[in-house]
């Protein structure tokens, strides 16, 4: 503990100061205690005197001032004069009794910075805090600092309890964190399907085509986009009503979805049109997949819910473009319109593309 109230200590040395802070205090409370009832005056000196006496480590300063005590009730300022100067002479051997002052200063400055740090940490407990701040450096018994100190372990109780309750609502809203992420990110994808064909939609699609063609651009590869469009599907929907329409498109969408490979993408486009972005691909492999498309298409029978035997066949026509440099996304999907208008112009259920009769 004397080793604690010395100045200039290494951070370990002061940890140590903080475990026996509350002993010193109790000495330093019956310190004072003793210069009030010997009336000795409040200096440092004495203090240091008294300090020493009621912290029980130099027997014979003890029994040196307990000899003045006995014969003359008291201290004198003589008497006060010789012990300190004898108390001096140890050089601070067992206690640093010249620097009990500043170590205690120190000690109370300490508390004063944990206190304001503490403060910062709620309204209340800067409250309950600074009421303790404002009586420490009056407190002269060791009654008075017994009660700031039991005052300081009841606020921190409280604060720990305060910080253990804000612990469990973090965490509570960590989790609550999460799943909003997860809702979030699953909103996210959800915003760009299409709920009936559950392909990718159109605000999808532009972001892609963007991309693709500014990589085409960039690298040089091929590229090709294909717009598909369902013939005379209007008559579908009259003939055998919407719901039947709907699955004709569902129909349409997962066979285009089966066929294509995992780096070229199919969009719902609008309504009954489709656009599907061939990346790093020919205009001759993606002629011959969409025939094959084709093909598959107006071969499926696709049943008539609710009227037992009957089904519909359906074709579909297919227009495809090829990137060259300099080309706009718009420019590519406008070549790719024009094709799929030659196709219905030809007579419907056929592919045309760039390059291709
Ligand atoms: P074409 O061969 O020239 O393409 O003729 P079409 O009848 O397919 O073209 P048109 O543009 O005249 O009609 C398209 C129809 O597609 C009209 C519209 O009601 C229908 N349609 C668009 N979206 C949906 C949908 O989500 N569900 C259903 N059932 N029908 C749709
Ligand atoms: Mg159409
Ligand atoms: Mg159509």
């Amino acid at each position: 503990m004397q080793a604690a109230l010395r100045k200039n200590e290494t951070p370990r040395r002061q940890n140590r100061a903080s475990l026996d802070f509350v002993e010193v205090y109790k000495n330093a409370g019956k310190a004072f205690g003793l210069i009030e009832r010997y009336r000795t005056p409040p200096f440092p000196g004495t203090y240091a005197l008294w300090y020493a006496y009621v912290s029980g480590t130099d027997c014979e300063l003890i029994s040196r001032i307990d000899d003045f005590l006995a014969k003359n009730g008291g201290l004198n300022p003589y008497d006060i004069e010789q012990l300190c100067l004898s108390l001096e002479a140890q050089g601070g051997q067992d206690i640093d009794t010249k620097n009990v002052g500043q170590a205690v200063e120190q000690e109370l400055e300490g508390i004063l910075k944990v206190i304001a740090s503490g403060a910062e940490r709620s309204d209340s407990f800067r409250n309950a805090l600074s009421d303790v701040q404002k009586s420490l450096p009056g407190s002269k018994t060791s009654e008075d600092l017994d009660a700031i100190v039991s005052k300081l372990v009841q606020e921190n109780q409280r604060m720990a309890d305060a910080t253990r309750q804000m612990n469990d609502s973090l965490v509570a809203s960590q989790s609550q964190i999460q799943t909003l992420n997860q809702e979030l990110a699953s909103a996210r994808i959800q915003s760009l399907r299409d709920p009936l064909t559950s392909l990718w939609n159109r605000g999808a699609f532009d972001r892609r085509i963007m991309e693709e063609v500014q990589e085409a651009e960039a690298s040089g590869q091929q590229l090709c986009l294909a717009m598909a469009d369902i013939d005379e599907f209007k008559m579908v929907n009259d003939t055998y009503g919407h719901q039947h329409g709907d699955e004709v498109l569902r129909r349409f969408a997962s066979l285009i979805g089966d066929n294509i490979k995992g780096q070229d993408m199919v969009a719902r486009y609008g309504g009954e049109e489709f656009a599907i972005i061939f990346p790093k691909t020919s205009v001759l492999s993606a002629y011959n997949l969409l025939v094959k498309i084709k093909h598959q298409f107006e071969e499926l029978k696709i049943p008539v819910d609710g009227c037992d035997g009957t089904f519909t066949t359906v074709t579909a026509s297919f227009g495809v473009a090829r990137f060259e440099m300099g080309m706009t996304v718009r420019d590519l999907i406008n070549q790719a319109d024009t094709y799929l208008f030659e196709a219905k112009k030809a007579g419907r259920n056929r592919v045309k593309a760039i390059g291709f009769a």
